[in-house]
C-alpha cells in the first residue's frame, strides 16, 4: 500500500467558512491517523475570482485550529508547486494527450457564437442547453472543422478552449467511502471546458492531473462536488491512470439551522452568527467576524465542527485533537446534510472553557480584559480570577462581563432589588462588619465568612438575608461566584469601600 495522502484545495476566493474547515479537518484528521501527508494546493486558476490576502488567510485560519498541512505553498515538500497557477505550464500537454485520444476536442466559437445558438435553440423551444452531444456538432470545433482548418488556428493561436467529449448514454460508476457504490449518467452533463482561453485548466482538468501528480490516495471535498464527479472518473481513465486514481469521499453539506439548504454567508448575517473560523476582511464588503473574534477557543471549534457529520458511534462529544486523530473513520462521517446549531456551537465553547487549565485561558483572558482597561498586575490574583469565573463564561468575551468587578468598582448598584426588606437592623449589620473585617489580619476566604456568620448570629440576622446585599455591594448584581471568594480577591480596603459606598446610597 502506497502512503496515504490527501489533500485540502481551497480556492482563495475569500474566507474559509465552516464547510471549507471541516473539509481540512477530515483531511487532517484522516492522514494523521494513517500516517500520511495532509497536502495543501491553493487552486487559483479563476483569476477573475482571485481575492489579494486569502491565500495567507487560509494558512493563519489552519494555523489557529492546529491543523496545519505538512506540505503546501509556504511550506514545499517533493510535489510543488503547491499553487496551481505556478503550475500552468504543465496542463497544456495533458490537455492535448485527450484530444490526441479522442477524448476531448479543440472549441474555437466565441462568447457570441455560443449565445447565438442557445438563442436560435431557444426560439424552437429548446431550453437548458448546453455545449454537449447534441450540440457539439453544430458548433466551430476541430470535431466539425476539416483538421487542416484546425491546425491553421491553432497555428495562428486563434482563441480556443480544450472540452471533455462527454459519452452519450453512458453510465460512470466509481466508490465513495461515505455513499457507497455510485452509478451517474453521463447523459446532462455538457462537454466541460478543460483548458480555457487563457491557457489556464479549469478545476476538472487541474483537481485530475494535480491529484495524479502529487500522488493523492483519497480525495475528500464537499457534496457539492459530487455532480462533477463523472467528468473526474472519465478524466483518470482516459489518461489510463485508472489504477491511481484516488478514492474519494463527498463530504455532507453543512446546513442551516433549519435543516433548508445550504448554509451560506448571508444565513449568517441574518440570523447572527459567524460563519468563518476567522475575521476575515474581504476588499470589497468589509469585515466579517470570525468564531475566534466571537470569544471561541480553537479546541472547541474543531471539536463542534468535527461533529457536524461524524460521531464515533458512542455518547461521547467532547473530543481532543488526538482523540479525534485515534478514533476517526471515514465510514462514520454521515451521508446526509449536517444542520448547523449555534447554541449548540456555544456548549461546545462552554464545555471547553471548563475543561481548560488556567495556564491554557490566561493569555486569552489577559487579551480581553486588557482590551477593556483592565490593568493586571498580580499574576496570583488573576489565576484566582480565572479559577472562580472559568466555569460562567461561554465564550471567552465573557470574561469581562463575568468579571470586570474585580478591576473596576461596579458603576451602578441596583439598590431596588434590596430596599423593600432594608432596615436599620440589616444597616447596623454592615456597619459592625466594616469594624471587625478591619481588625482582620489574615485575608482569607474562610476567616471573611467565619466573621460574616458569626456577626450575623450575634445580630440576630439569618446570613442568607445579608449576603445578597453584601454581593450588591460587590458585583453590583445578583451573578457571580461565591461573595466570600470575591471578597478576598477584592482584598480589604476595596471591600470596605464597596461596603460603605452601597451604604452610603441606601441612606
Ligand atoms: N477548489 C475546490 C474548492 O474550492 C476544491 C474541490 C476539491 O477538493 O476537489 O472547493
Amino acid at each position: 500500500m502506497s502512503k496515504v495522502r490527501v489533500r485540502f484545495a481551497p480556492s482563495p476566493t475569500g474566507g474559509l467558512h465552516l464547510g471549507g474547515v471541516r473539509t481540512a479537518l477530515y483531511n487532517y484528521l484522516f492522514a494523521k491517523k494513517n500516517d500520511g501527508a495532509f497536502v495543501l494546493r491553493i487552486e487559483d486558476t479563476d483569476q477573475t475570482r482571485y481575492v489579494e490576502g486569502a491565500e495567507n488567510y487560509i494558512i493563519e485560519c489552519l494555523n489557529w485550529c492546529g491543523i496545519l498541512p505538512d506540505e503546501g505553498p509556504w511550506k514545499p515538500g517533493e510535489y510543488g508547486p503547491y499553487r496551481q497557477s505556478e503550475r500552468k505550464d504543465i496542463y497544456r500537454k495533458y490537455a492535448e494527450q485527450l484530444v490526441e485520444s479522442g477524448h476531448a476536442y479543440y472549441a474555437f466559437d466565441t462568447p457570441e457564437e455560443i449565445e447565438n445558438l442557445r438563442e436560435k435553440l431557444k426560439a424552437q423551444g429548446k431550453y437548458n442547453v448546453q455545449y454537449d452531444f447534441q450540440n457539439r456538432l453544430n458548433m466551430r470545433n476541430s470535431l466539425v472543422l476539416p483538421k487542416e482548418e484546425t491546425e491553421a488556428l491553432l497555428k495562428i493561436n486563434f482563441p480556443h478552449v480544450v472540452r471533455i467529449k462527454m459519452p452519450r448514454d453512458e453510465y460512470v460508476h466509481f466508490n465513495d467511502m461515505i455513499r457507497g457504490e455510485i452509478e451517474m449518467p453521463t447523459d446532462g452533463v455538457d462537454d466541460k471546458v478543460l483548458l480555457k482561453a487563457d491557457g489556464m485548466p479549469t478545476y476538472h482538468l487541474a483537481v485530475v492531473v494535480d491529484d495524479y501528480l502529487m500522488k493523492i490516495t483519497h480525495a475528500f471535498r464537499g457534496e457539492e462536488w459530487l455532480p462533477s464527479a463523472p467528468v473526474h472518473v472519465l478524466l483518470w481513465k482516459y489518461f489510463g491512470w485508472e489504477k491511481q486514481m484516488p478514492q474519494w469521499a463527498h463530504l455532507p453539506l453543512i446546513l442551516k439551522p433549519d435543516g433548508n439548504g445550504k448554509l451560506s454567508k448571508r444565513d449568517g448575517e441574518r440570523l447572527g452568527f459567524p460563519v468563518f473560523a476567522m475575521e476575515w476582511n474581504d476588499p470589497k464588503s468589509g469585515v466579517v467576524k470570525g468564531f475566534k473574534e466571537l470569544g471561541f477557543l480553537p479546541e472547541a471549534f474543531i471539536n463542534m465542527l468535527a461533529l457536524l457529520g461524524w460521531n464515533d458511534g458512542s455518547e461521547q462529544e467532547i473530543f481532543t485533537l488526538p482523540e479525534m486523530v485515534e478514533k476517526f473513520s471515514m465510514d462514520r462521517v454521515h451521508s446526509h446534510g449536517a444542520k448547523f446549531d449555534f447554541e449548540k456551537a456555544k456548549w461546545f465553547n462552554h464545555e471547553w472553557i471548563k475543561r481548560s487549565s488556567v495556564e491554557r485561558l490566561k493569555p486569552h483572558v489577559k487579551r480581553i480584559l486588557e482590551d477593556h482597561g483592565a490593568v493586571i498586575d498580580d499574576e496570583n490574583k488573576f489565576e484566582k480570577i480565572i479559577e472562580l469565573i472559568k466555569d460562567r463564561c461561554t465564550l471567552l468575551t465573557d470574561f469581562w462581563p463575568q468579571g470586570s468587578f474585580f478591576f473596576v468598582p461596579p458603576t451602578e448598584i441596583d439598590t431596588s432589588s434590596i430596599l423593600p426588606k432594608w432596615n436599620e437592623n440589616k444597616n447596623q449589620f454592615f456597619i459592625e462588619l466594616i469594624r471587625s473585617y478591619s481588625f482582620m489580619n489574615l485575608w482569607d476566604t474562610e476567616g471573611i465568612e467565619h466573621t460574616f456568620k458569626e456577626l450575623a448570629a450575634a445580630s440576630k440576622l439569618k446570613p442568607g438575608e445579608l449576603m445578597g446585599a453584601f454581593r450588591l455591594m460587590l458585583v453590583g448584581g445578583k451573578f457571580g461566584p461565591g461573595v466570600f471568594e470575591i471578597s478576598s480577591v477584592l482584598g480589604k480596603e476595596e471591600t470596605i469601600r464597596r461596603i460603605e459606598h452601597t451604604l452610603s446610597l441606601l441612606k
